[in-house]
């Protein structure tokens, strides 16, 4: 039984059809058995919004929809790549747009779900960045251009930021575990899942003395990675494409 499952930093686009096609084989297998699916953002490498026309995005969105038709809830937090998705988007799919962070029950405990990124507070830059993009007046603003000009403004910040990421010790682009702890004892948590920092692993550590655990979701580059969470225990794997 797949029980609820659990994806991340798919960052699905033209160039990687294979794994498109993996991520709709999964929907269409083993999320129709499950009991919910959970998508931690950035399933889109970019989203302009939801009159974006491209190809992927209308065969994910047909995949999500079928996957929510056959009874599986289906729930969606933005990523860094994603944010622009919206509630036509939601509509459209009948996913769910959950906040970030979103608190869960997960067959009987709470788990605190967030896509990462908002735990990366060493890098002060992008941090600053985020504010600006979530930021719904900014957005109003920029839904407003046209799409061809919005995906030559999506295109220029990706090759500013690949450059800038140059600069950066990789240490800065992980969680700091300070916010992570605040996070989860202010949500009243011991299990976090997240992804974006494409480190899959599962970490133990304690909150006030108490077991605490932090399931990092990988990336979908070459292969997916999928966590699989029943009443009796989650297990994080890679599955590949065919
Ligand atoms: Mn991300």
């Amino acid at each position: 039984m797949p029980g609820t499952l659990f994806v991340s930093d798919l960052h699905l686009d033209a160039s990687r059809p294979q794994i498109t096609r993996l991520f709709l084989d999964v929907l269409d297998t083993l999320g129709k058995d499950a009991d919910a699916v959970y998508i931690l953002g950035d399933l889109f490498e970019i989203w302009h919004g939801d009159d974006d026309d491209s190809p992927v995005g209308h065969a994910v969105m047909y995949g999500l929809g079928a996957c929510v038709a056959s009874g599986t809830p289906v729930h969606l937090l933005h990523g860094n790549r994603d944010f622009l998705i919206g509630e036509q988007f939601a509509t459209r799919t009948g996913c769910r747009l959950l906040d970030d962070p979103a608190r869960i029950d997960l067959y009987g405990s709470p788990v605190l779900l967030m896509h990462g990124d908002i735990l990366c507070t060493d890098d002060v830059d992008y941090q600053a960045f985020r504010t600006e993009v979530r930021d719904p007046d900014w957005q109003r603003v920029f839904l407003r251009k046209s799409l061809q000009a919005r995906r030559d403004i999506a295109q220029a910040v990706r090759m500013k930021s690949r450059a800038s990421a140059r600069d950066y010790p990789e240490s800065i682009r992980d969680v700091n575990l300070d916010t992570v702890a605040r996070f989860m004892t202010d949500h009243g948590v011991q299990l976090l899942i997240h992804g974006h920092t494409h480190r899959p692993g599962i970490h133990q550590f304690e909150i006030a003395g108490k077991p605490a655990r932090r399931m990092v979701l990988g990336d979908w580059y070459r292969q997916g990675s999928l966590l699989e969470c029943t009443p009796h225990g989650c297990r994080l794997r890679d599955i590949v494409p065919v």
